[in-house]
Formats: structure tokens, C-alpha cells, sequence
């Protein structure tokens, strides 16, 4: 069994120090972890603190060109984007998929929300809130919120589902398989029950194994995800990224 990519890593492009490493010391560890290819994919750019910079994307795009060129790894320029609004907003606009080869999303704290409304229900009321127990109330706008983005946008990756931000677990996982788009396996964090899991398994929901690496040394790890999926022997052949090379819906032509 191998793992053929990572497409969930941060780098110094996130802001404040929260991503470590360069694009090339992360394409650099993925050569020497025998992976074809990567993702870089910082913090979206409405996340106040970590949220990378649109004049930014000139500069990656140069390392990336030279991290391909050192390094051999196919290298693509992707977004961890934020759901911003209870209607299913994202911080992207139509004019960052010009250089989007793929589109992440996720739930995170301490973002610029789309309004003040917004900012109660989905940042105060997460944060807020019990993870184990939400409202019925806040269920339903959380899932809400996810459909309505996957609608609307070509995303590629829900990211660490359920990750303080509870959802209706399957509700999410079937719009993403009806739109081509995967449930992550973070190599960190998984927040899905074993019965959620073998659910959409069985529901023909497709994952992507990812690590979320903060750090060099942590791109390829995704033990936690793999563990996983061997414990409750998931079928491989719905996990894009395990002996074969995902297809992403904004992937732009071959590198
Ligand atoms: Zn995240
Ligand atoms: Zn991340």
C-alpha cells in the first residue's frame, strides 16, 4: 500500500509562523518519502491570524516552479479555504481560480465572516458550544452551511469535517459524493465514528488521505488516517490517493 500524495500542507505562507517550513523543504521531504506529489495549501485568506496573503501567490508560484525543478515532485497550488457564511460563502473569489489547481475547505476559528450574523453563528456559537452535544439548532445551520458551499463552489476537499463545527456527518459526505468532492482523512484528526465512517464507505463516498503538515518533517505522515482505515478495512479503491493519483475537479491541464 502506498501513498501517492499529500495535498493538505502548510508553509511559511501561512501567516505568524503557523505553517514552518518552505515550499521546497516540503516538496524536499515528500521526494524522500517516495510521494509523487503534493498540495500547498495555506489557510485561507479571510482567517485573521494564519490566512495567507492574494499578493503572495506571485512569490509561491516561483518556489513552487523551483521546488518542481530541485525536487521532481509535482507541486499543486491549492487554498484551505473558510466557510465565511451560514449561505455556504467561502473566502474565494471567481478570480482566484486562475491559479487554483485545487480547492480545500474547512471549518476554522478566528475568521473574517461574510457578516456580523455570521460571525455569531458560525465562530461564537462553535466555539462556544458543546462538540459533543450541539443544538439541534446549530446542527442544522453548521450542515447548512456545508451543503449550501458545496453547491456553490468546486471543491475538492472538505477538510476536518465535524472539527469543531459539528455537521450531520452523512448529509455532508453524500452532497460531497454527488459533487466529486472527497472527505478528508486528516492525519491528525479524525472526527468521525467508526458507524459514520463505515456509513459512507458503504454510501460509495470517496476519501483522500491528507496530513495537514505544519512542519517539513510532517508532510506523508497520515499513520492516524491509515491506522484507520485498516482497523475497519475500508475498501481502498474509495481512497484516491492510496496506490493510485486522485483527479481534482480544478486541476488545470498536466505539469
Ligand atoms: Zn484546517
Ligand atoms: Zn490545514
Amino acid at each position: 500500500m502506498i501513498l501517492y500524495g499529500d495535498y493538505h500542507t502548510h508553509t511559511k505562507y501561512s501567516r505568524h509562523n503557523h505553517g514552518k517550513g518552505t515550499i521546497l523543504e516540503n516538496a524536499s521531504v515528500a521526494m524522500n518519502k517516495g510521494l509523487k506529489q503534493i498540495a500547498i495549501t495555506e489557510h485561507g485568506f479571510n482567517h485573521l491570524i494564519y490566512g495567507v496573503r492574494r499578493r503572495e501567490i506571485r512569490a509561491m508560484k516561483e518556489d513552487i516552479l523551483n521546488a518542481k525543478e530541485v525536487t521532481g515532485i509535482d507541486i499543486l497550488l491549492g487554498v484551505e479555504a473558510n466557510l465565511i457564511g451560514c449561505d455556504g460563502s467561502i473566502d474565494v473569489v471567481d478570480s482566484d481560480f486562475e491559479f487554483l489547481d485545487i480547492l480545500l475547505m474547512g471549518h476554522h476559528k478566528l475568521i473574517k465572516t461574510k457578516t456580523r450574523k455570521d460571525f455569531n453563528r458560525l465562530v461564537l456559537a462553535n466555539m462556544f458550544g458543546s462538540p459533543f452535544n450541539p443544538s439541534q439548532e446549530r446542527l442544522n445551520r453548521n450542515t447548512t452551511g456545508f451543503l449550501k458551499a458545496l453547491d456553490k463552489y468546486p471543491i475538492d476537499i472538505i477538510t476536518h469535517l465535524n472539527y469543531g463545527c459539528p455537521t450531520d456527518t452523512l448529509a455532508v459526505a453524500k452532497m460531497a459524493r454527488e459533487k466529486g468532492t472527497l472527505i478528508e482523512l486528516n492525519g491528525k484528526r479524525i472526527n468521525f465514528t467508526d458507524r459514520e465512517l463505515l456509513t459512507m464507505a458503504e454510501e460509495g463516498v470517496k476519501f483522500i488521505v491528507d496530513s495537514d503538515a505544519h512542519s517539513p518533517e510532517r508532510v506523508g505522515e497520515c499513520n492516524n488516517a491509515i491506522n484507520t482505515i485498516f482497523r475497519l478495512n475500508l475498501p481502498l479503491n474509495q481512497i484516491v490517493n492510496i496506490d493510485k493519483l486522485p483527479k481534482f475537479l480544478n486541476k488545470r491541464g498536466t505539469n
